[in-house]
């Protein structure tokens, strides 16, 4: 039996609330939602992160969050918005790390918030902006 409460889910051994059960992703309730509808949509297959899921998998996790942005609000839950987080490694704020992304209502005072960093605001210099871009492009350039 893995010790990874995803994969334990996705097996049958642990109880859920199912939402969908898909070819390489599934979503079911957050046991400690944010807000009322709140689900999770998790890779079928176990990796901690984001970029260790095949493409096809990232694909099917977005196609399935689209659809449960559709389906909540009009659910009849309430929903002005919908929030939808994929928290890629600790540092990001994910705690059971096996890939998974949330989506969830959104509504006026709802509580959730993103906080920003002290510095949020002060606009960069052109060429901070092009060094961090050429850093980005080599890298995807390299995974391509
Ligand atoms: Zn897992």
């Amino acid at each position: 039996m893995s010790d990874c409460v995803f994969c334990q889910i996705i097996a049958g051994e642990l109880p859920v609330t199912w939402i969908h059960q898909g070819e390489r992703c599934v979503a079911f309730m957050d046991i400690r939602p944010l807000t009322t509808g709140h689900v999770l949509v998790v890779a079928k297959e176990h990796a901690e992160s984001f970029p260790d899921v095949s493409s096809d998998t990232a694909a099917e996790m977005m196609r399935v969050a689209h659809e449960l942005d559709g389906a909540l609000r009009a659910s009849g839950l309430r929903c002005e918005g919908v929030n939808m987080l994929l928290a890629d490694g600790v540092a990001a704020g994910q705690e059971v790390l096996h890939v998974h992304m949330h989506v969830f209502p959104a509504y006026r005072n709802d509580g959730f918030a993103l906080k920003f960093p002290p510095e949020f605001g002060r606009l960069p210099q052109r060429p901070e902006l092009e060094d961090a871009a050429n850093l980005i492009r080599s890298a995807l350039s390299d995974r391509r």
